[in-house]
């Protein structure tokens, strides 16, 4: 399916099947000699013939075609190895960019779910099920790496990349002043809340989260266009709503926490969460790795705000309140 979002701007919606997150929307701005396509879709054949279909139906010459990718998550990437030709440009975190070099790997953070109470005989199962690890491309182009402040000229947009760590560290934004549009990736979205994960320590992704809320809190815009589902217009409500569910989401995490000692996977066991099972036990086990991802994010900020304690002297870490 395609709309036209304004003069010689489209969005593709690209399904996600079995995502929680129904599809991404994949932006192609039409210029006179190169296209732009702002995010792809999985590396898998349902999201491929989305896209094929899709821009064969708004005449893209793939040849003459450059990408743009708010993040690294592989519903953003997946697709980039199929669709980028030769001669495109692929513009790129240079933060996200980092998670596929040569040297990185899935084993930190394996490690670290372990020593946050993650039970050892479903990690392997786990790391099977992620999408990252199912969906993103088999190879990635070179990219042309971007900071916060980068200029990308297409097709009459003027598109100024900001940067916007939470979601994911390298998080970019695209901010069209003059035609007043907020490509917002995963940073905001509408009909759903961005997820936001921690699996290092030395991330405070929450806490950067809420920064880069703030940072585009005041940005005069009249739409924005996010990385899934629906485009929206009232971004400082939006924000205002997002800050109050992660408030909540802390104080929850106090609740559950009460006056035991608990490692973050029972946290999360503990937490409610908006998925159809009764039980803990019975949540698939990639949604168990995303909620104690998230469990994880929100006691690294509430221990930053010196409203949690860590203990990471034992083989496992574990959280308590801290005595006020
Ligand atoms: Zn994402």
């Amino acid at each position: 399916m395609i709309d036209e979002v304004m003069e010689n701007l489209y969005r593709i919606e690209v399904p996600l099947p079995n995502s929680p997150l129904k599809e991404l929307n994949s932006y192609i701005i039409k210029g006179n000699d190169r296209n732009l396509i702002i995010d792809t879709g999985f590396n898998r054949s349902v999201c491929y013939d989305a896209m094929h279909k899709g821009l064969a139906d708004l005449n893209v010459d793939l040849s003459k075609t450059d990408f743009m990718i708010t993040h690294m998550h592989a519903d953003h990437t997946g697709l980039l190895e199929r669709l980028a030709t030769k001669t495109s440009t692929v513009y790129f975190s240079r933060i996200d960019s980092r998670v596929f070099d040569k040297d990185n790997s899935w084993q930190p953070m394996i490690d670290y779910a372990l020593i946050n109470g993650f039970p050892a005989d479903e990690l392997m199962n786990a790391l099977h099920s992620h999408p990252g690890f199912k969906y993103s491309p088999a190879k990635i182009p070179e990219f042309n790496l971007i900071d916060n402040g980068s200029i990308i000229e297409i097709g009459g947009y003027r598109l100024q990349c900001l940067l916007t760590p939470g979601h994911t560290q390298g998080h970019i934004c695209l901010f069209e002043e003059k035609k007043r549009i907020l490509f917002s990736g995963d940073h905001i979205l509408y009909n759903i809340t961005p997820h936001i994960e921690s699996w290092s320590y030395l991330v405070n992704a929450l806490g950067d989260y809420l920064k880069s809320l703030d940072m585009v809190y005041n940005l005069p815009v009249d739409i924005v266009l996010p990385g899934h589902r629906n485009f929206f217009k009232d971004l400082k409500g939006r924000i205002d709503e997002l800050k109050a569910h992660h408030q909540q989401r802390a104080d929850e995490v106090i609740d559950v926490v009460g006056s035991e000692i608990k490692n973050a996977y029972e946290i999360a066991a503990g937490m409610t969460w908006d998925i159809d099972c009764e039980t803990w036990e019975e949540f698939p086990i990639a949604q168990k790795w995303f909620a104690t991802g998230e469990a994880i994010a929100h006691l690294r900020y509430l221990e930053s705000e010196g409203r949690i304690k860590r203990d990471a002297q034992g083989k496992i870490v574990t959280f308590q309140a801290a005595a006020n």
